[in-house]
Parts: C-alpha cells; sequence; structure tokens
C-alpha cells in the first residue's frame, strides 16, 4: 500500500521560487505517477464514501488537481474558488496575504446550494490565507465546510490557527 511517506518522497523542493528564500514544494512527480496520485486521491478523501459529500471546492490552480479527481471518486460536484477575474459569472471576492504577496479570489454567487456539504482542497497550507478566504467564501454562499484538506502542510508558518473553526487534515507535514 502507498503511504503519506511514499509521496514526500516524490515531492521535489525547488530553493528560491518564484521568490528568494521560498523552498517551493513542486508536486508535479506526484501527479505523474499514477499509483501516487491515486493514492493522494484515496487519503485525501478517506473520511469519506459517495453520498457523504455534495461538493468538492478546489483552490485554483494546483488545487483543481486535487479537488477534481477527489470529486469523480466520491461522485460529487467539483466548485472552483479562482484569481480574481477569471470566473465568467457574478462573484463574491476575498482579499487575503500569500506566503509570498498578496490576493484575491473569488467564487460564484450561485456556486452551492445553502446548505451544501462541501469538501475544501488544496496542495498545500502556508500561513493559511488562502484557505481562511476560501472558506469565508463559502459561507458567504452558505456551505457547510465538513472538512479542509491539504496534501502538504508547512506547519513552522501556524497556517492551521486561521482555520481552527473546521477540522484540518493534512497527509504530509514539514
Ligand atoms: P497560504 O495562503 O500562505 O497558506 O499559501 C498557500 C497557497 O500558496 C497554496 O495555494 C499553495 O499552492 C501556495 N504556496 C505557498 N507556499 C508554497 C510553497 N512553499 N510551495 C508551493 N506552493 C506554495
Amino acid at each position: 500500500m502507498i503511504t503519506a511517506q511514499d509521496i514526500a518522497a516524490a515531492i521535489r523542493n525547488v530553493p528560491d521560487f518564484p521568490k528568494p528564500g521560498i523552498q517551493f514544494k513542486d508536486i508535479t512527480p506526484v501527479l505523474a505517477d499514477a499509483k501516487l496520485f491515486s493514492a493522494s486521491i484515496d487519503l485525501l478523501t478517506q473520511n469519506f464514501k459517495p453520498g457523504d459529500v455534495d461538493a468538492i471546492v478546489g483552490i485554483d490552480a494546483r488545487g483543481f488537481i486535487f479537488a477534481a479527481a477527489a470529486a469523480v471518486k466520491l461522485q460529487a460536484g467539483f466548485i472552483p474558488v479562482r484569481k480574481k477575474g477569471k470566473l465568467p459569472y457574478e462573484t463574491y471576492e476575498q482579499a487575503y496575504d500569500l506566503e509570498y504577496g498578496t490576493n484575491t479570489i473569488a467564487i460564484h454567487t450561485d456556486a452551492v446550494h445553502p446548505g451544501s456539504r462541501v469538501l475544501l482542497i488544496d496542495d498545500l497550507l502556508a500561513t493559511g490565507g488562502t484557505a481562511a478566504a476560501a472558506a469565508a467564501l463559502l459561507e458567504k454562499v452558505g456551505a457547510k465546510v465538513l472538512e479542509i484538506n491539504f496534501l502538504i502542510e508547512l506547519a513552522f508558518l501556524e497556517g492551521r490557527k486561521k482555520l481552527d473553526r473546521y477540522p484540518v487534515r493534512s497527509l504530509i507535514v514539514y
């Protein structure tokens, strides 16, 4: 059986990308390996079975990859949270600070039915600003966030503190 440690072994550390001092966690080798990619989706969704969740929400852009695959596995819908200006219909927006820079993300105002049970998935938890902003957008559209899941957590940045109102799970912790 493939474990989170096997997935961790495939993650590539790229120093000084996209800025000096940032150790970028490159997940593309995980995606390129069929067994590791599939195991990462199994582990991200392990607390749920089809019928438990109405939709999986993915954060632009690497979060989309894991969230869309998880949605197919759990027979749930997929909802994108995108960078500002990318979604075509009416949106709610939320600004936040990133580990490197600032950003604004958006969700379609009609993305979920009020009361929908959703999982929020992203590739990596750093300072928590992105996921906290996405969770705020989900509350605005009336979704119930069952869990927030990450492939990777940079625990020393204490991003979890911004998400303390939600169950948070990460497969690999640095
Ligand atoms: P944060 O809002 O600080 O938790 O940042 C999380 C977001 O930024 C995620 O969508 C990640 O894809 C990206 N990110 C932040 N730091 C890194 C890193 N060291 N390596 C890869 N992606 C990162």
